[in-house]
């Protein structure tokens, strides 16, 4: 699909702005290597990081390896991560994840796209926060914030997380997707919710073509559009 119109200065702006709103964004997820980093992010799908961050401490110490958890008895692994919800899938993935990095990677957690993708439950997203974050190579994880913020500020037209993903990281430099992930997710929490997004505190309303069309908006941050000025025909910017 084509890049909407503006694309690329609005995303520009926004990597700009949003850097200067949270310039300390990071990981909400607890965690100390690689490893942990990948058992926190499985275990965070459908499940807020605090409930994530409550419940490692008692994996890490229990299984603080890839080997230790390789050989995990299934059923008290998934007693302790039973209150993060859909305890039997993430079980087996951990347990699979953990059998693979030890049978295929040395026991290493590894750093490649491609290799990652091809442990049990680590798709795209779980790849690249732990790229993005721990290896700190590029990366972009597309989550729920960053799709609705990615549409509502017409970066991509696409709604697929892969596409959305392949649409921004043409648009941001490559050292610039996992911050800008980051940041998008924190920006989506305190200001664009998904049902009242608060438009009238955002610092990207002048430029957001949804401002305005979910919730409130300020005088102060309101979009500068073309009008017409009298007598002359000609739009002028107010
Ligand atoms: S102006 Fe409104 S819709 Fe646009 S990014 Fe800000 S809060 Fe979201």
């Amino acid at each position: 699909m084509a890049r909407p119109r503006g694309a690329k200065a609005r995303a520009d702006a926004v990597v700009d702005r949003l850097k200067a709103e949270y310039p300390d964004a990071r990981c909400a997820l607890v965690h100390h290597n690689a490893y942990e980093l990948l058992v926190a992010t499985i275990l965070s799908a459908q499940c807020t990081d605090e409930r994530v961050n409550m419940v490692t401490p008692s994996v890490f110490a229990k299984f603080p390896t890839p080997a230790d958890l390789a050989t995990a008895d299934l059923a008290e692994l998934e007693a302790l991560i039973q209150s993060t919800g859909f305890f039997h899938a993430k079980a087996k993935n951990l347990l699979g994840m953990a059998q693979g990095v030890v049978a295929r990677f040395d026991g290493e957690i590894p750093s490649a796209l491609d290799d990652l993708v091809t442990l049990p439950g680590v798709g795209r997203k779980t790849a690249n926060v732990v790229r993005s974050v721990w290896f700190r190579e590029p990366g972009l994880p597309v989550d729920t914030h960053v799709t609705r913020l990615s549409g509502r500020l017409r970066l991509t037209d696409e709604t697929d997380a892969v596409k959305i993903e392949h649409d921004l990281g043409a648009i941001v430099a490559p050292d610039e997707w996992g911050d800008l992930s980051l940041r998008l997710i924190e920006h989506g929490r305190k200001v664009c919710d998904a049902r009242k997004p608060r438009c009238d505190a955002c610092v990207l309303a002048d430029i957001c073509p949804s401002a305005g069309k979910f919730g409130p908006l300020s005088r102060a941050n309101a979009p500068k559009r073309p009008v017409k000025a009298a007598g002359s025909g000609r739009p002028r910017r107010v």
